[in-house]
């Protein structure tokens, strides 16, 4: 089976319109949940559902997609990288991606590289393959993403909410906050609604870090994947201010 996947598009190129970041939110949950993914799983072992990311209907674009996580990947000026997703019209109708396993002996970080790289795939591989670039193209992942750069952070917040969704997130940072009675923040998160959320900057560091590090461990993630999404929810505030992402 395909994986169905639906956006607002333009309907000649095939590219994505302006997505929020909802949007790109709503696009992840719809994938996850055609992963086979039991509804309480926390943890979602993408590089095991390899096979069913070969085929791919993408509003109404369909097209094949080559995996490769065996081998090195470098990028057009031959430095390694940790991913990349490439069209080449020698191939019509198929997205390749490699994803550096090799380097990438960490299962979290192995994981999140593919979840970034599955984002190239969706928004970037229709109008590829509808508009075949004359020359072959490339989006290559170093792991820092310029937040100029709408393709990388729209590749980020698909591969943040395909493994850490907001809505699990927040029943789970509730649970964990009421066990180590967290006094919560009289401003609810900006993002999600009637949704209560937490100032780290006036709560024991400590036990935020012990909250983070279980949360992490839960959804397979790095401990820093998850504070960015704690932020991007704003269910955690203050977390991330030295953290350059
Ligand atoms: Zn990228």
């Amino acid at each position: 089976m395909a994986l169905q996947v639906r956006y607002p598009h333009s309907e000649q190129t095939a590219s994505p319109k302006s997505l929020s970041h909802k949007q790109i939110w709503a696009v992840a949950t719809s994938v996850r949940s055609q992963l086979h993914v039991e509804s309480c799983q926390r943890n979602l072992p993408l590089e095991q559902r390899i096979p069913r990311l070969g085929r791919m209907v993408v509003n109404e674009v369909h097209f094949e997609v080559d995996w490769d996580l065996e081998h090195n990947v470098v990028n057009h000026a031959g430095r390694p990288v940790m991913g990349a997703t490439e069209y080449d019209k020698a191939s019509p109708g198929c997205v390749m991606v490699s994803v550096n396993g090799p380097k990438l002996r960490n299962d979290t970080l192995l994981r999140s590289t593919i979840a970034h790289e599955l984002g190239h795939v969706v928004f970037e591989g229709p109008a590829w393959v509808l508009c075949p670039p004359e020359q072959p193209v490339q989006n290559s992942f170093t792991g820092r993403v310029s937040s100029r750069d709408v393709r990388e952070v729209r590749a980020n917040e698909f591969m943040g909410a395909l493994l850490v969704p907001a809505l699990m997130l927040r029943v789970d940072l509730q649970r964990l906050a009421r066990q180590h009675r967290l006094q919560r923040s009289r401003r609810p998160s900006e993002v999600l609604t009637n949704t209560p959320a937490y100032d780290a900057g006036k709560l024991d560091p400590d036990i935020i870090a012990d909250v983070i590090f279980e949360l992490a461990e839960r959804y397979g993630v790095s401990e820093s994947f998850m504070r960015v999404r704690l932020e991007r929810y704003n269910l955690l505030r203050s977390t991330t201010h030295k953290l350059e992402r």
